[in-house]
C-alpha cells in the first residue's frame, strides 16, 4: 500500500523530542528546557484569568496592546514590532520571507537545534559555521557569504554553549555584510547577559535596516507555555515579514500574559537576577567538581562532554534529572532553584568518581 506523496524532507528530519519522563508522568528535575524555574506571578495569574473570559472571540490578530507594551518597554516604535506565537513562529516566518530556489542561510554550530529543521522545511540550504570559544564566530561566517545567501542566524547568548557576540564584533560584522542579505540575531537569553562587552541588537537597529532581533517571554518572562514572542527591526522590513506569520496565532491569554508580564518587569528582573547568581555557584561547583565548564551569559551551563555526553544524560536520568544531551558533543543543563542545582552538582560530582 502507497500513501500519499510528502516531501522527502519531512522522511529525513529529526523528530523534536523532549528530555524522557518530562511530560509521561515520571516529573524528573527539569533542566533540559531552558525555562523559568518559577510559577507565574500572581498579577501575570489575574491577567491569565480575566483573559479567558474572552476566548469565545478570536485574538486581536494585530497584537495592538502588546505591541504598544513593548514599544514602550524597549524604547522603539510600534512599527518596528512585530509578535509571534514564540520566536519559532518568527523564524519560520523569516525563512517563508527568503525562501526562494537556490537560497542560502548560514549559521553558527553548535547552535539552536530547530535552526537546521527549519531551513529545510523551507527547502533553504542550511551552511553550518564551527564555533570559536562558545560564540559565533563572525569573521568566519562573513567569509562564508555568497551570493545565494539570503540570510545570516546569530545567536548570542548561544543555545547551547552560553558563549556571546561583542557589541564591536557584530558593529563590525554588519559593516561587511551585503546589504541584500537579512541579519537575524536571536537574543533569547538577553536578560540574563552580565558581560558589559556583549551585543545589544536593540541598539543598532536604528543604523542598520538588514538587522532584526528577536527576543521571548519564553525565558526571563516565564510565558513559555504560553508562546509568545517578538522581533524587532525596520518598519519596512517588519511590514512586510507580518504578511508571513500565521494570522491569529497569538492567543488572547498570550498577548494579556504579556502585557501584565512587562508591567511587572523589575519583578521578573529580580527573579532573573538570583538565576544568575545560581548560575555562577553551579559553575563554580561544577569546575570544582573537575568539569571544564565554559562561562554563560544565559540561563544554562555547557559541560563539552563529547563522547561521554549521552554517559552523563543517562546518570542524570537514572537520579531523576532531565538534562539536554547533544549526543557526541556535550550536555545543556538549565540553571534551576537552588536544590535543583545541588541535586545535579551531587549527581555530577558522583558520575566523575565512577568513571575514573
Ligand atoms: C528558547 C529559545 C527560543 C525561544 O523560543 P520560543 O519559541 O520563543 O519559546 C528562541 N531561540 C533560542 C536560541 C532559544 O534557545
Amino acid at each position: 500500500m502507497t500513501g500519499p506523496w510528502l516531501r522527502p524532507v519531512l522522511t529525513e528530519l529529526p523528530q523534536y523530542t523532549p528530555a524522557p519522563g518530562l511530560y509521561s508522568g515520571a516529573a524528573p528535575i527539569p533542566l533540559s528546557a531552558n525555562e523559568s524555574l518559577h510559577e507565574p506571578l500572581a498579577g501575570i495569574g489575574r491577567a491569565i484569568a480575566a483573559a479567558a473570559g474572552a476566548v469565545n472571540r478570536y485574538p486581536d490578530p494585530g497584537c495592538v496592546r502588546l505591541t504598544e507594551a513593548i514599544a514602550r518597554a524597549r524604547g522603539v516604535d510600534t512599527g518596528t514590532v512585530m509578535v509571534g506565537a514564540g520566536s519559532v513562529a518568527l523564524l519560520q516566518a523569516l525563512f517563508h520571507a527568503i525562501a526562494e530556489p537556490g537560497a542560502q542561510v548560514i549559521h553558527g554550530w553548535p547552535s539552536f537545534e530547530l535552526y537546521p529543521s527549519l531551513a529545510a522545511l523551507a527547502g533553504v540550504t542550511g551552511v553550518r559555521v564551527a564555533l570559536r570559544d562558545g560564540a559565533f564566530d563572525l569573521p568566519a561566517i562573513a567569509a562564508r557569504i555568497t551570493a545565494r545567501t539570503r540570510m545570516v542566524l546569530l545567536c548570542s547568548p548561544n543555545n547551547p554553549t552560553g558563549g556571546v557576540i561583542s557589541a564591536d564584533a557584530l558593529r563590525a560584522f554588519l559593516a561587511q555584510v551585503p546589504s541584500r542579505c537579512l541579519v537575524v540575531l536571536d537574543e533569547a537569553y538577553h536578560e540574563y547577559v552580565r558581560d558589559p562587552a556583549a551585543c545589544d541588537g536593540v541598539r543598532l537597529l536604528s543604523q542598520h535596516p538588514q538587522l532584526v532581533v528577536l527576543r521571548t517571554f519564553s525565558k526571563a518572562y516565564g510565558l513559555a507555555g504560553l508562546r509568545v514572542g517578538y522581533l524587532l527591526g525596520a518598519p519596512g522590513v517588519v511590514s512586510l515579514l507580518r504578511k508571513a506569520l500565521t494570522v491569529y496565532a497569538v492567543s488572547t491569554v498570550a498577548q494579556a500574559a504579556a502585557v501584565a508580564a512587562l508591567g511587572l518587569q523589575d519583578q521578573l528582573l529580580d527573579r532573573v537576577a538570583q538565576t544568575v547568581g545560581e548560575r555562577e555557584r553551579t559553575r563554580d561547583g561544577l569546575l570544582a567538581a573537575g568539569y571544564p565548564v565554559p562561562g554563560s551569559q544565559a540561563n544554562f551551563l555547557w559541560l563539552p562532554l563529547k563522547d561521554r555526553a549521552a554517559d552523563f544524560g543517562q546518570w542524570c536520568r537514572h537520579r531523576s534529572i532531565a538534562v539536554r544531551v547533544f549526543p557526541g558533543e556535550g550536555v545543556r543543563v538549565t540553571v534551576g532553584s537552588p536544590s535543583d542545582n545541588d541535586a545535579l552538582l551531587s549527581a555530577a560530582a558522583h558520575w566523575r568518581q565512577a568513571v575514573e
